[in-house]
């Protein structure tokens, strides 16, 4: 079983109509296209509506732009001092070893940046420099490994970043940002988990996903294996219309996280990435979402509903507000004075 990389191959697996087929190739040509087999195992093809389908399948939606929409929507590259680095905030920053992934997701706020037409891996020499990079600035406490996706890398790989940055002794965190346990869940060796290791630092992984069928009885033991080896794992799910816009779906893909030991972090509005509109919610749903999940769902299962600031001004979180001055108000939207006995 393969990966799915072309529309026609879509096609070939009778995952999109032979008639849409041309469409799609020029969605294609300007967007890349990757399904794993686990997940292209998962849409229901006769459902127009499937919420997996909706995340990896092209759409002609994606042609239309429209206003806000950025190639490079949360200002990465106005803050990359040197190539495969990303430094906003003062204690933290992106690495960005490779901008390739296992699936290319339709709404991603990097996809002009990721695939074969984005931007490439970094050379060595590329990788000598962003490394010198965290080495002279001690303010870095914590190196965030992303991209595209660092699990596509081979454990090798993986373990020769992490023993880069055990020599530098200011890091004392690392996070590895991914989809590969869920897509690809049979990536996650024991030579992977140990590689992931490597650093010997704090080590966490954040999981992207963003819908509960993504956690296949594969990919729950794939962040088993992850978790078992002593690294915390917390989830990121960017909210999308069509797929996770509904408080039942969002609470089923919460818990999912929680039963698998995954800690709830990030609930993304959805940035404005080009061709995405289709897929964006408003503000105000998210935080509607976020009123009827507490109160009704464990406060394990609670993400923080977070906007990253168009133009690379940074995440601030969104979520609805219930203290008001004097009042505050309870799940169920009754009002209560704060601090109690006077009167509202
Ligand atoms: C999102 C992001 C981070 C991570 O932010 P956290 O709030 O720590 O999860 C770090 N650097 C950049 C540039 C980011 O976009
Ligand atoms: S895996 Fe992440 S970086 Fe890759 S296409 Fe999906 S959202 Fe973008």
């Amino acid at each position: 079983a393969h990966t799915l990389r072309s529309a026609a191959a879509l096609a070939d697996a009778g995952l999109i109509a032979p008639e849409r087929l041309p469409a799609l190739e020029r969605v294609a040509a300007q967007y890349a296209v990757a399904i794993t087999a686990d997940m292209a195992a998962l849409i229901e093809p006769a459902n127009e509506a499937d919420p997996i389908a909706r995340q990896f399948l092209p759409q002609v939606a994606e042609l239309i732009s429209t206003p806000g929409e950025d190639p490079d929507p949360i200002g990465d590259l106005t803050h990359s001092p040197v190539g495969g680095i990303v430094h906003r905030y003062p204690d933290r920053v992106l690495l960005k070893p490779t901008h390739t992934c296992a699936v290319y997701c339709r709404f991603c706020f990097r996809r002009e940046m990721v695939g074969p037409e984005g931007l490439k891996t970094l050379s060595p020499d590329e990788l000598d420099a962003a490394f010198a990079y965290v080495a002279a600035h001690p303010e870095i406490w914590e190196v965030i490994i992303t991209g595209g996706d660092p699990l596509v890398l081979s454990p090798r790989r993986i373990r020769d970043l992490g023993e880069r940055l055990a020599k530098i002794d200011h890091v004392k965190v690392v996070r590895f940002h991914t989809r590969i346990p869920a897509v690809d869940p049979a990536a996650i060796t024991a030579e992977m988990v140990e590689a992931l290791k490597a650093s010997g630092k704090a080590v966490y992984v954040a999981l992207h996903a963003n819908h509960a069928r993504e956690l296949t009885p594969a990919a729950r033991a794939a962040c088993g294996r992850i978790v078992d080896a002593g690294i915390p794992m917390v989830s990121q799910t960017v909210l999308l219309a069509g797929i996770n816009d509904d408080a039942d779906t969002l609470a089923a893909l919460m818990r999912a996280f929680v039963e698998t030991r995954i800690k709830p972090y990030y609930l993304h509005h959805h940035d404005h990435a080009p061709g995405t509109s289709h897929l964006r919610t408003g503000l105000a749903e998210g935080q509607a979402l976020m009123r009827a999940m507490r109160g009704a769902v464990s406060g394990l299962a609670q993400p923080t509903y977070i906007l990253d600031i168009p133009g690379g001004h940074g995440k601030v979180p969104v979520g609805p507000v219930y203290l008001d001055g004097p009042v505050v108000e309870d799940p169920q939207g009754g009002i209560h004075a704060y601090p109690p006995g006077k009167a509202v």
